[in-house]
């Protein structure tokens, strides 16, 4: 299978900076051991996706309204989303659930309205600082597994791609060791047995995220059973993304 990059924007560039970086990574991207997906800010998906049209590109949303539509003022909803092509979202990010006091409940709505709309989600799930040195990481990852996924079909799970991303390595340069990765992936797949099946566990896609560099990647690249890495800040700039991308074909010929 192959590799999942998901280059996550957040809240940086305007349409217009976003143009020329699109303009200059499209025509260098063609791959048969990655997928990209650039999760640009709203106000860049649309022009986004007519910028890539004839690429292997695909657009995530960072964001998605828990409504399927009505009077919610600057909401986005999955209709919207699907209607301008976008592929799939974002849902649990940290600074979702920290920032804007997102719950599991609300993540939960949020997956369930993904898929009714036919996106496929991108679930970020991982400890914060606190449980790590409370040696409370795996119940930490394991609840939000749990909350996020509660009343879904095991069949629903081909569209939920999982991101282990431990809060004190988002934006902060700390990135995860190769054992605190397999460990959170570990932990990941086996919240999804408990839940699900065997079976599900194994074929669920898990991705790392967590200050993702060009110096770091080889060695994240190399984690025993990881699909793929979401990239923030390093994705902002082109060049880093293209070599970020090459040494995750590399990793994927393994
Ligand atoms: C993220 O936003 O999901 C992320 C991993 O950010 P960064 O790479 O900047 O840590």
């Amino acid at each position: 299978m192959k590799k999942l990059v998901v280059a996550n924007f957040k809240m940086n560039l305007t349409s217009s900076e976003i143009k020329k970086y699109v303009m200059a990574l499209a025509p260098k991207f063609k791959s048969d051991k990655v997928d990209l997906s650039l999760a640009l800010p709203f106000v860049s998906l649309e022009s986004g996706k007519f910028l890539l049209s004839g690429s292997d590109i695909s657009l995530t949303a960072q964001n998605i309204s828990e409504e399927e539509c009505g009077s919610l003022t600057g909401e986005v909803s999955g209709a919207m989303l699907k209607d301008i092509g976008v592929q799939r979202v974002i849902v649990g990010h940290s600074e979702r659930r920290t920032r804007f006091k997102e719950t599991g409940k609300s993540i939960n709505k949020k997956i369930k309205i993904a898929l009714k709309n036919r996106l496929q989600v991108v679930l970020c799930v991982g400890e914060s600082l606190i449980d790590k040195n409370s040696m409370k990481s795996q119940a930490a990852i394991t609840a939000q597994v749990d909350e996020a996924l509660k009343g879904l079909y095991e069949n629903e799970l081909e569209n939920i791609i999982i991101a282990y991303e431990p809060v004190w390595a988002i934006g902060t340069g700390k990135t995860a060791s190769v054992k605190e990765i397999e460990e959170g992936i570990k932990v990941v797949r086996k919240a999804i047995e408990t839940a699900f099946s065997k079976k599900a566990a194994t074929e669920v896609r898990v991705l790392y995220g967590g200050s993702i560099t060009a110096k770091n990647i080889s060695q994240v690249v190399g984690v025993a059973g990881l699909d793929g890495v979401l990239v923030g800040g390093s994705c902002l700039d082109v060049a880093t993304l293209i070599y970020i991308i090459s040494v995750c074909e590399a990793g994927a010929k393994k």
